[in-house]
């Protein structure tokens, strides 16, 4: 399969203050392929977010690179980089309710993006709003209206039908079902899920819910601190995690079945994320690991493919010691 985002050594630090410095993304380097989706997971503050606005040039990135379709993207944005990339990657924000101007109507929330970047009149983009008004299952009278009018599934639908609309090939889904009501959610993920299949969508989903990530995507990345710990097929990641933390993302995981769940031995997740400040070299989960061997405490585990994969499995990568 064809490559289609490729991060390299990405990494975004934020100084906060003198001598102090957030490290948000450390040398992440990771491939999404052409029609593939991808999801990240994580605890909240693990980066997630960031480095999928960073590939976006919404952050500007502190050393690496981000590669679309073989080219390098611009170490820092300036306005035309946005015009020429926004027609082929774009964004569902998280907060349904926060990302939708107020003070605009839904059909000019969704039709903004034809008018900045294209030269089609007023009454074909009415069009255009009006097909995606209907394609995300919303009604094309809802134009006219205003975004507190809606319920935060019909909001996602917006910010959903605003990011296709330009028909990008590139999509970031940062936790687009996490500010949603459980219902909605299956909802959502499903029009997400028919639109990447009708539309032939490359996706970076990123979510915390380790099993809606394991519905929606083909790989799975697992990220803890700014770095990616495990990279792999979904299914395989999410049945035979490889890396501590992935085991102790997985075994926190609820089980759908209320008597399976309630006959689970239960399994206590060990402390907090760790502070991203000034990072240290070592195991950024050595604090929290119960395998912590001495050399984790020192030595920064590289995430390396494993060999002793099982014949049919996919290629996993981990970074951990006890793989090296
Ligand atoms: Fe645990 Fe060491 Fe592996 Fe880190 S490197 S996850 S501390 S065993």
């Amino acid at each position: 399969m064809k490559a289609l985002v490729e991060t390299v050594n990405l990494t975004k630090h934020f100084p906060i203050k003198r001598d102090q410095i957030v490290h948000a993304v450390d040398n992440v380097t990771l491939t999404v392929h052409e029609k593939e989706i991808v999801g990240l997971v994580g605890e909240s503050g693990s980066g997630k977010s960031t480095l999928g606005k960073t590939i976006l040039g919404l952050h500007n990135k502190t050393s690496g690179q981000v590669l679309y379709d073989g080219t390098m993207l611009p170490q820092k944005y300036r306005a035309r980089d946005f015009l020429s990339s926004a027609r082929k990657m774009q964004m569902i924000f998280q907060d349904p309710y926060s990302s939708l101007n107020p003070r605009m109507t839904v059909g000019e929330i969704i039709g903004e993006a034809l008018k900045l970047h294209t030269n089609l009149n007023n009454q074909t983009i009415r069009d255009r709003v009006t097909f995606w008004l209907e394609r995300v299952g919303l009604h094309a009278d809802h134009a006219s209206r205003y975004p507190h009018e809606f319920s935060g599934g019909q909001r996602q639908r917006i910010g959903i039908a605003r990011a296709l609309i330009l028909e990008p090939e590139f999509v970031v889904c940062d936790e687009p079902i996490s500010a949603l009501d459980v219902s909605v959610q299956a909802q959502v993920v499903n029009l997400l899920d028919e639109l990447k299949k009708s539309m032939g969508l490359t996706l970076l989903f990123i979510a915390h819910d380790l099993s809606m990530v394991r519905y929606v995507s083909d790989r799975m990345a697992v990220m803890y601190l700014g770095s990616l710990v495990e990279v792999g097929a979904s299914n395989e990641v999410f049945f035979d995690p490889q890396h501590p933390y992935t085991q102790m993302l997985v075994s926190s995981n609820p089980e759908p079945d209320p008597r399976r769940e309630r006959n689970r031995p239960p399994t206590p997740v060990r402390g907090e994320i760790t502070s991203p400040i000034n990072i240290q070299p070592g195991c950024r989960f050595a604090s929290r690991c119960p395998k912590v061997m001495e050399v984790c405490r020192d030595t920064t585990p590289e995430l390396i493919t494993l060999k002793n994969v099982a014949p049919g499995k996919d290629l996993r990568q981990v970074a951990c010691h006890l793989y090296d």
